[in-house]
């Protein structure tokens, strides 16, 4: 396992913003209040002054996490400044994708746990209802078999990330067969609302195919109305959730 520091570090990208790092700890305490990451997973931003490097606290379970924890990483998941802190073996996922995708400022990755069965049957994650739907067109599924055989099904290494972010293309959630999804936008309080509605709505969904009959999902042009919105406001949720943890 590659837990151990690179030769060379790369050089620091500048100095963190402290608010943007602080919306960083709260957004592992909130996912982690909310039931989508339990003792593992982990959220990262990139950094707002250097497109080629980012942020993710040192290996440690998301609800005790503080500023203090917070590392800066290369986009090849190399640490900066690693001072002997034990890091998380899949931090491949949030370099590989900030790699591939120049819009994206934040990436979720949890183990949410009513999502994975969608993740292992022919079952689709589709959008049920208007709060989630960002989960437009077809939510891929990454096979990292098909990336690398038989594996431990973790992201261990720049080419299964890059292969996760391959799968995940354009879309904003892929799912991780056997394992968990990741959920990604363009600032932290948007990756954080689609990985607690991407829960919601596989929860939704369940209980959907559980009552029987067909169920009507989103049309793809709902869809499109619904995340073309100016006015949506993720500060509302963000704040209520926020209110429930133990940081202000
Ligand atoms: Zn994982």
């Amino acid at each position: 396992m590659n837990d151990t520091n690179s030769a060379v570090a790369p050089p620091t990208g500048g100095p963190a913003d402290p608010a943007a790092n602080d919306g960083l700890v709260a957004a592992n305490r909130i996912l982690a209040d909310q039931g989508v990451l339990d003792g593992y997973g982990h959220v990262s931003i990139r950094h707002s002054r250097a497109a080629d490097r980012y942020f993710l606290s040192r290996s440690k379970s998301p609800a005790i996490i503080t500023a203090e924890d917070i590392m800066e990483y290369d986009l090849d998941s190399n640490p900066v400044d690693q001072q002997g802190r034990l890091m998380y073996i899949e931090r491949h996922i949030h370099g590989e994708i900030y790699k591939a995708r120049p819009d994206v400022n934040a990436v979720v990755h949890s183990h949410s746990p009513t999502v994975i069965p969608f993740s292992v049957t022919t079952v689709k994650l589709r959008p049920i209802c208007h709060m989630s739907a960002f989960l437009k067109n077809d939510v891929p599924n990454f096979e990292i078999r098909d990336c690398d055989g038989m594996t431990d099904l973790l992201i261990r290494n720049a080419k299964h990330g890059a292969g996760l972010a391959r799968v995940l293309g354009s879309s904003n959630v892929a799912l991780m067969r056997g394992h968990g999804n990741v959920c990604v936008g363009a600032d932290i309080m948007t990756a954080v609302y689609r990985a607690v509605y991407t829960e919601v709505n596989a929860r939704l969904q369940a209980q959907a195919i559980a009552l029987g009959g067909p169920a009507t999902f989103l049309a793809p042009e709902e869809c499109e109305l619904i995340t073309g919105r100016r006015d949506t406001n993720f500060q509302r949720p963000w704040a209520m959730w926020k209110s429930r943890i133990s940081i202000k």
